[in-house]
């Protein structure tokens, strides 16, 4: 095949080759113009959205979304949509994405973000960790299945994120040793919140996690007192289930 110009648009799914799922981001192409127009568009979809924080626009701008999902998938990366990541998991649609990151970053100012440490529950494709680590100052984040952390480390290599750390586990745990955390994020539904994660929040700290199973809404936490936390129940949802344990 010809060498294609760079202003091209991406090629259609069949032309493009179907990479083993954990190929690190370096070694996929996609004539870069196109998908920082692609990206440039989602920016503006997401400020008509109602997304306001410049601090999170810019982070989203910057992540590149199509080399976290399948390559015959990476045309369709910078839409408004969950994409299948493998083993039953979803990369959250932008707006999604955004919103979460929003709601945990806005009582903080600037300078608090950049020494805010914060956890992520469900890394899969590893896409949410790196905007998060473009916005705070240290992030983990925690994940059950081990192909799919696997895969995060793949796709996160080349943006050299040194403040961003990934940790095989269950997240209903927490992670314990780096806790306590001034935001978490959560990305899978569970029934109810982890205890554990509770008691991992900084006080003042905001958590948010979608919550029910056929019914789910997001659910927004402060850890107002030391065993006061007050709970705010925002928008209708649909995430893949918080499960228990390791795979
Ligand atoms: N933030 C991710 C969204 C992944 S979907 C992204 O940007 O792609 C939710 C993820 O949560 C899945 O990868 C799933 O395996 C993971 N998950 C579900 N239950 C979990 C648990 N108890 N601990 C850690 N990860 C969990």
């Amino acid at each position: 095949m010809r060498d294609r110009p760079s202003w091209l648009p991406l090629p259609p799914p069949a032309a493009r080759k179907r990479s083993v799922s954990s190929a690190p981001v370096r070694e996929r192409t996609a004539p870069a113009l196109a998908t920082d127009g692609a990206r440039a568009r989602m920016i503006d979809a997401l400020r008509r959205f109602g997304v306001r924080d410049a601090q999170v626009l810019e982070a989203m701008a910057q992540v590149p979304r199509h080399l976290f999902v399948d390559a015959a998938l990476a045309s369709r990366g910078y839409e408004d949509v969950a994409l299948p990541i493998g083993h039953g998991q979803t990369i959250s649609k932008p707006s999604t994405v955004a919103r979460m990151v929003e709601l945990v970053a806005e009582p903080l100012a600037r300078a608090q973000r950049t020494s805010a440490r914060v956890l992520e529950v469900g890394t899969g494709c590893g896409y949410q960790a790196a905007v998060l680590a473009r916005v705070f100052g240290e992030v983990v984040s925690v994940e059950r299945v081990r192909g799919l952390h696997e895969q995060a480390r793949a796709n996160l290599r080349a943006l050299r994120l040194p403040n961003l750390r990934l940790v095989f586990g269950d997240g209903n745990l927490g992670v314990p040793q780096a806790a306590p955390f001034d935001a978490i994020v959560v990305a899978a539904a569970g029934d109810a919140i982890p205890d554990a994660l509770l008691e991992q929040m900084r006080l003042g700290a905001r958590l948010v996690a979608p919550v029910g199973s056929t019914r789910q809404s997001l659910h927004l936490v402060e850890r107002v007192e030391h065993d006061r936390w007050q709970l705010t129940i925002l928008d209708a949802v649909r995430f893949v289930p918080l499960r228990t344990g390791t795979v």
